[in-house]
């Protein structure tokens, strides 16, 4: 069976930087118009366009994305 990734974002710990909005490759990433705790506007993850290739958690210095594998059932 195939095993379906999904990502999560810790909000509280994005800095805006955008490194992750330029590097998705189906831009399922943008910048909100909220801001977390340390006043930085964070990242929205679109889960429909989001394919779990895992360049996001590559790329974001700040650790922000976790990657979960799940057996499909
Ligand atoms: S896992 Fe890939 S497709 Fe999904 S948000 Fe991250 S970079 Fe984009
Ligand atoms: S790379 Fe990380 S810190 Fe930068 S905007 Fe993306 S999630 Fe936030």
């Amino acid at each position: 069976m195939a095993k379906k990734k999904t990502v999560t974002v810790d909000a509280v710990h994005c800095k805006g930087c955008q490194y992750c909005v330029d590097a998705c490759p189906k831009q399922a990433l943008a910048l909100g118009q909220e801001t977390n705790t340390a006043g930085y506007n964070y990242v929205v993850l679109d889960q429909e366009k989001c394919i779990g290739c895992g360049t996001c958690y590559i790329v974001c210095p700040d650790y922000v994305f976790t990657i979960m594998e799940e057996e499909d059932a």
